[in-house]
């Protein structure tokens, strides 16, 4: 598949993904606390670099893959994700450089369900949430066990990434590596288009 048809599917999986979480939110009133950064701010997130082909996708069409590798590599040598804003939380502004291309993990930590042994749904959230919105978290766990349909279930979701490209799925590596992989994964066919329109113009 082009790299074009997978940054499309992964977006309609991950427009399916945030319809379930928005129901899901709804219901239960599970949010993040204000201010929070907790789970952008450590150094041992992991993700598939599929998750992160609509973000390659985006940067090269805007012209920014350049500077946001210099971004990048900064963040490797810390270990946080080159998308993390701590300054720009701290102002109340949202912490995600690029919220809207965030990945599957991005959008499933703290509001995601893990199936158990009898295909019960469990939901895994994070100790923030559980302190300050006990009553929110016992209603998102009743409605794993009442009304598991419509859930954001972990494994449906990594079933369809895998299902629109194996090899991009199938590994989790530290967030930095999968965004450079899906950055060089669209390297060639964008620094293509780039000749060819060069070369057109040429003519
Ligand atoms: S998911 Fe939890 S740790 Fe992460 S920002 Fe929300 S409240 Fe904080
Ligand atoms: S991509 Fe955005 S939401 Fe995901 S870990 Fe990085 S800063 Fe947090």
């Amino acid at each position: 598949m082009g790299s074009n048809r997978i940054a499309l599917a992964v977006e309609t999986v991950f427009d399916e993904l945030d319809e379930h979480i928005t129901n899901t939110t709804s219901k239960t009133g599970m949010k993040c606390s204000s201010l929070c950064n907790l789970c952008c701010s450590t150094t041992h997130i992991e993700a598939s670099p599929i998750e992160f082909i609509p973000l390659a996708k985006w940067l090269y069409e805007q012209g920014m893959v350049d500077d946001f590798l210099v971004r990048l590599e900064k963040s490797e040598k810390t270990g946080h994700c080159p998308l993390f804003l701590p300054e720009a939380w701290m102002e109340g502004k949202g912490g995600c450089l690029h919220y809207e291309k965030r990945g599957l993990v991005c959008r499933l930590f703290g509001f995601g369900y893990r199936l158990d042994r009898e295909g019960i749904a469990e939901l895994v959230t994070c100790k923030v949430m559980k302190k300050d919105i006990p009553e929110a978290v016992g209603r998102a766990n009743r409605l794993g066990v009442e009304k598991p349909d419509a859930l954001p279930i972990f494994r449906n979701y990594s079933m369809q990434l895998y299902s629109i490209d194996p090899d991009l799925a199938v590994r989790q590596l530290p967030i930095n590596k999968a965004i450079r992989i899906a950055i060089e994964k669209l390297y060639f066919q964008y620094t293509a288009d780039i000749d060819i329109f060069e070369q057109n113009n040429a003519d």
